[in-house]
């Protein structure tokens, strides 16, 4: 492992702000006109008071072309009216240096990495070079696919260039298993970012997990519980005609009535605890994974056993469970668990 400076980021009472836990960041997906962005702000200011930032993609990732790609450097002005009108301060993502540098031109207060960008070290690299000796807050998003690596490693490059104003937004991850979510949440990995770096603000961004309006507050309520210190959470004043994301899009009306609902419960006073409440998450977080992965492996032998009834082939194959033991055991050995252990959960599913 290469040896490198580790990571020193600043909590937001320190980013000289004014923000406290819970920071809510909120704004449409994209910023799609001067009048969509500007009413789109009013209703947040008017309906959902305790949000301190407005969030807006100008430059959009799309996994497939054909799509709205954002309006471009003429919407960092509609943002710069918001902030003006409302004293939001504004955020927008970039990936790439010239995105930053009209961001830096245009007086956008903040920047975020988005999960298609997290993943590719060029580009956070060009991100980080372009940002080297500027004191400006970024969000990362955790990469699309679960690699905590990535996710760490896009944080670092900032951290070398000498940023301090960092913090991480869990946008859920794309997996193959359907799942009831848009991105499966894989709490875990947050948490493991968490327990890597303590100092670390976690926010978390209902609206990417969920990809439709109905589990956001739950999710959002979920994160607090888990400790996250802030949310990002997407608003268009008119969901229905939102040139994307229009699933998952709450007015600022409805924004408000979740943020409102959620209930923040009180930070442990002493750091031992909140250590021990982090492994304690960690914990249960898996249990919940194991028990996943049990019922998907149980899925999985019934349809074996129906095949082989289909096919008149014996259930029992007495070659291959030998060979599943003698993998899981030294599985098992490598990981320092016991054998009684690894043959107990694999005989309850054969
Ligand atoms: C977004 O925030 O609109 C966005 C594109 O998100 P993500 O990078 O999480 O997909
Ligand atoms: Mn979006």
């Amino acid at each position: 492992m290469p040896q490198i400076a580790p990571l020193t980021t600043l909590p937001f009472a320190k980013w000289g702000l004014g923000f406290s836990r819970p920071l809510v960041i909120a704004g449409p997906c994209s910023a799609e006109s001067r009048d969509q962005v500007l009413a789109t702000a009013r209703g947040i200011v008017q309906h959902a008071p305790q949000v301190k930032a407005f969030r807006a993609g100008v430059w959009k990732p799309r996994t497939q072309p054909g799509h709205f790609e954002g309006s471009g450097n003429v919407a960092l002005n509609w943002l710069k009216a918001v902030r003006e009108e409302t004293g939001l301060y504004t955020v927008v993502e970039v990936a790439t240096a010239e995105h930053v540098d009209a961001c830096l031109k245009a007086g956008i207060d903040m920047l975020w990495i988005g999960a298609r960008t997290t993943p590719n070290p060029f580009s956070v690299q060009e991100i980080a070079d372009a940002l080297r000796g500027v004191d400006i807050p970024v969000f990362v998003k955790n990469p699309i696919n679960p690699d905590l690596h990535l996710w760490i490693g896009a944080l670092e490059r900032l951290g070398r260039a000498g940023l301090t104003r960092l913090a991480a937004i869990h946008r859920g991850f794309n997996w193959f298993e359907r799942t009831a979510y848009r991105n499966s949440p894989m709490w875990e990995f947050p948490i493991r970012l968490k327990a890597r770096f303590p100092e670390l603000e976690l926010v978390c961004d209902p609206s990417h997990i969920s990809g439709t309006t109905e589990h956001i507050g739950s999710l959002a309520q979920q994160a607090l519980d888990l400790n996250f210190s802030g949310l990002m959470i997407e608003s268009h004043r008119d969901p229905t005609t939102a040139l994307s994301d229009a699933q998952q899009q709450l007015t600022p009306e409805r924004l408000g009535e979740v943020v409102s609902a959620l209930i923040v419960r009180e930070q442990h006073a002493a750091i031992e605890s909140d250590r021990l409440q982090e492994l304690r998450d960690l914990i249960d977080q898996l249990d919940e994974e194991i028990a996943q992965k049990m019922g998907s492996r149980m899925d999985i032998a019934e349809r074996i056993g129906e095949w082989k009834a289909d096919h008149n082939v014996v259930i029992p194959q007495p070659e291959r469970w030998a060979r599943i033991m003698t993998r899981q055991l030294r599985l098992a050995k490598e990981l320092g668990l016991s054998a009684a252990f690894v043959e107990g959960v694999d005989e309850r599913h054969p």
